[in-house]
């Protein structure tokens, strides 16, 4: 059973400390508000003041779905949700560039290229594939620190003129130990210096094997520059996707993952998430992180208002309350106030935290007045 201290069920009931002193002085119990009472006590209390709670713990205050599966029946195949690694200027960016131009759709938004963190192809065959479009280990870490493991693939981009580098090395334990399947992109192949095989042999040492060395790590040979091996790489990525069984359900509210957020000076504070269950619609109530809002609208990743997004998809978020952090989880919930409430105790949570952390500001000033 748990306990609780009369002044944090004051504050999650949003009541004076001293009135429920005094109520608990009614039933008979003399407490303080340091004091903690049981979990019997705090719902006589919580009845006694009207509110409809009928378990004062924490799981019932917030929400927290990672848990809780979908029935098998209910999932779909969603697309694969690609995040692109390798040293620095072995091509990362363009080779994001390149495979963002393979995409079958993307003439029809007039072609403004949006770069809202993450965006989707659609193959000539109506595969598609997210790609996040932030390239780089420390987005992938920090996500991964957050519990959001986004990415389903890993493409690790070695320039074949080049060789294993320190980031190259950092990338491969970083996609090993997110137990993340990797393709291996062998870029710059236009170069005439280029030297594929050694590529493949120097990966050895880092236990990776690739194909063509009878291991079961694709590789493809690409040029970002001249648009070479793309759709092999397409082939690979959607092969491996086969391979993960890759399934959400798209029917249920919504739950996404924050990729990037900001405050826009026009649109207020702005989110691009990434729906991992259900479909997120115009008009959703979410809370995510410590903040709560209303999608007022959807922005997709051409710059075109959408509807909904479903799972795997890209989207921007407009309505926020505040500027959520990169990782946080967004859950569409039932309504308005529920949302409010889920947010305010979060943020209560981590003031709390932060006042653990900080000096004991009171006892300091009592010290210095004694
Ligand atoms: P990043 O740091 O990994 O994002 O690398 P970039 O995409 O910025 O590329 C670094 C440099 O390599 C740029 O000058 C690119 O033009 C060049 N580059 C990228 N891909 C290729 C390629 O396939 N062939 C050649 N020749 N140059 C490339
Ligand atoms: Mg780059």
């Amino acid at each position: 059973p748990e306990a609780i201290t009369v002044q944090e069920l004051a504050n999650r009931m949003a009541e004076k400390g001293a009135d429920l002193v005094k109520a608990l002085f009614n039933m008979g119990m003399m407490v303080t508000v340091n004091q903690t009472i049981d979990q019997d006590t705090a719902e006589l209390l919580v009845e006694e003041f009207g509110h409809n709670i009928t378990r004062v713990s924490e799981s019932d205050v917030d929400i927290d779905t990672s848990e809780d599966q979908d029935p098998e029946e209910t999932l779909k195949a969603r697309p694969p949700v690609v995040t692109i690694m390798g040293h620095v200027d072995h091509g990362k960016t363009s080779l994001l560039d390149a495979l963002r131009g393979t995409d079958v759709t993307k003439g029809e938004a007039g072609g403004i290229t949006q770069h809202i963190g993450a965006y989707q192809i659609q193959t000539k065959d109506k595969h598609k594939i997210t790609f996040l479009d932030t390239p780089g280990h420390e987005a992938f870490t920090e996500m991964r620190a957050r519990g959001a493991n986004v990415t389903d693939i890993v493409v690790l981009v070695v320039a074949a003129d080049d060789g294993i580098m320190p980031q190259t090395i950092e990338a491969i334990n970083h996609t090993k130990a997110a137990g993340v399947p990797m393709i291996v992109a062998i870029n710059k192949i236009d170069k005439p210096e280029a030297n594929p095989d050694n590529i493949r042999n120097r990966l050895l040492e880092h236990e990776v094997i690739v194909e063509k060395m009878s291991g079961d790590v694709q590789d493809v040979e690409v040029s970002a520059k001249a648009g070479t091996g793309l759709d092999e790489l397409i082939e690979k990525i959607l092969l491996q996707a086969e391979l993960l069984e890759l399934k959400a359900r798209p029917d249920r509210d919504a739950e996404a993952t924050v990729i990037e957020a900001q405050l826009d000076k026009g649109r207020g504070p702005v989110a691009t998430v990434l729906v991992t269950r259900g479909t997120l619609k115009r008009g959703d109530t979410f809370v995510v992180g410590t903040e709560s809002g209303r999608v007022r609208a959807l922005i997709d990743d051409k710059g075109k208002q959408v509807k909904e997004a479903g799972p795997s998809t890209p989207v921007e978020v407009l309505g926020l309350g505040g500027v959520p952090g990169a990782g946080d989880q967004m859950t569409v919930v039932e309504n308005e106030q529920r949302a409010r409430e889920v947010a305010a105790y979060r943020q209560e949570k981590a003031t709390e935290k932060r006042t653990a952390l900080a000096p004991t500001s009171f006892d300091t000033m009592f010290n210095n007045l004694a």
